[in-house]
């Protein structure tokens, strides 16, 4: 059958309920962990922070599917299904005879595959009667997403927004604040865990986990107001596996089996979501795909963290999720381009990782820069500097079958679009780009920060 270079997926074939690839594993992860018991969080633990039925979610490792909401459904419908790609520009311009595919999930205006999660938080946040949420962004995607949502879905809400992207980035919070979110730079004086990280340092950067702090703490202390987050829970991971449906079903119809899966590594939101129902069929022994994680070597979770509990947050305030981390006292180098700065990883993902289920590996910032505009120049689109850590891992796996004449299937996941990363763009243009890779002893830095609890020793 002749492949199509869009596999059509219709408006009624846009999936009905989400995978819950946790159901589908033998070994499940660890629980997360009360970080003052040591005892497995419940949901009561967690309902000041965040919403009930995300909670839920979290904590349900047994329901193989879970609904999406018929409202969720209407809002999804005005960006999905999202395009599923033949790149037969990209196969012939490396000459390989590997079949490479792309889920592209950049085509709604927040630009990234974040919107899926931020709406179904939204509705669920408007459905337990809230007013407000907070949040924070890195690069701003997830900030954007969360920004449309809540216009969407009428909540206000507030960003902390990492202070070097909100520098380096002005259109990303400009957009934020077009859709009525209030925007606040992080670390700032108007919360306790701000207070205290500026006081150390007051010419900080900023991080992930110091905003996480402050926008915790702001929505703890909140008249109906709750928390939300865009990777690393498994929530959030159950929310993206829209992602991997959609894309199994568009193969599926061409009977298209992929070899291998390939997804960028931040938190870990879209590989979870994309390799969700082929990651469940391959622990059932029905494929025998490889699943690799690309994450940047600058904040590198999987290949050189360990497993291990460890807080969300650099205030120490979050549960204890047994992950691969850094350690939440990790600074990420401030000149690299794009998010997948956070220090943690997906506790599903570290689990799965660490059986030996997936794959990773670590992709310098020029490197993937290269695979980015050998991408752009021929499939046309711009992709966004966290994407293009799978391109780079694609294009490599497509090379290798060139070497070896093998003609593998190859799916990746084009998480956004690269419109607001100029910037990072311009300083590879210039060749002023510059590749940060942590020495063993800055790493050692990150691991003298994991709490010295029983379950670490
Ligand atoms: C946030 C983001 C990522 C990384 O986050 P994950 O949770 O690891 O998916 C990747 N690509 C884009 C475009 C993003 O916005």
């Amino acid at each position: 059958m002749k492949i199509p270079t869009r596999l059509y997926l219709s408006e009624d074939e846009i999936p009905a309920s989400w995978y819950n690839l946790r159901a589908f594993m033998k070994d499940k992860p660890e629980p997360m962990l009360h970080p003052g018991t040591l005892q497995p969080v419940t949901a009561g633990d967690l309902s000041p922070v965040f919403c009930d039925e995300p909670i839920k979610q979290e904590l349900d490792d047994a329901s193989p599917f879970i609904a999406i909401p018929e409202d969720l459904q209407v809002f999804y419908r005005a960006y999905r299904p999202a395009p599923l790609i033949r790149a037969y520009f990209l196969e012939k311009e490396l000459g390989t005879p590997a079949e490479i595919y792309y889920k592209f999930e950049g085509t709604n205006t927040s630009g990234s595959h974040k919107l899926n999660s931020a709406a179904a938080q939204a509705f669920y946040a408007k459905a337990q009667g809230l007013n407000s949420l907070t949040t924070e962004t890195g690069a701003g995607q997830w900030g954007s997403a969360m920004a449309m949502a809540c216009a969407y879905y009428k909540l206000s809400l507030t960003v902390y927004m990492v202070k070097i992207s909100a520098e380096q980035k002005p259109y990303r919070k400009a957009l934020i604040e077009t859709y009525g979110a209030n925007l606040v730079s992080s670390p700032s004086p108007t919360t306790d865990a701000g207070r205290k990280i500026l006081a150390e340092d007051p010419n900080t950067n900023g991080s992930l986990g110091c905003a996480i702090s402050e926008a915790v703490e702001a929505a703890v202390k909140t008249k109906d107001c709750r928390y939300v987050l865009g990777s690393v829970m498994n929530h959030v991971l159950l929310h993206q596996s829209i992602v991997g449906v959609e894309a199994k079903a568009a193969l599926d119809k061409y009977d298209v089996k992929p070899d291998i899966v390939v997804g960028c590594a931040g938190g870990g939101s879209n590989l979870g979501g994309l390799i969700a129902p082929f990651m469940g069929d391959r622990i059932a022994g029905k494929n025998a795909i490889r699943f690799i994680a690309v994450e940047p070597a600058s904040c590198p979770s999987f290949t050189r963290g360990r497993f291990a509990y460890d807080f969300g947050d650099t205030a120490k305030t979050t549960p204890l999720v047994k992950m691969y981390t850094l350690g939440s006292g990790f600074m990420p180098s401030p000149n690299h381009a794009g998010g997948l700065r956070y220090h943690g990883m997906n506790p599903t993902l570290s689990k799965l990782y660490h059986d030996g289920y997936l794959e990773a590996r670590a992709e310098a910032q020029t490197d993937v820069f290269d695979a980015a505009t050998r991408f752009a120049k021929v499939e046309g689109v711009l992709p966004a500097p966290e994407s293009s850590h799978a391109i780079k891992a694609a294009i490599d796996e497509a090379l290798e079958c060139k070497r070896t004449g093998d003609k593998k299937v190859i799916l990746f996941g084009l998480t956004g679009t690269g419109y607001f990363d100029m910037s990072a763009y311009m300083a590879y243009n210039a060749k002023t780009m510059t590749d940060y890779i942590p020495t063993d002893a800055d790493l050692d830095k990150g691991f003298a920060s994991l709490p010295d609890i029983p379950q670490n020793r």
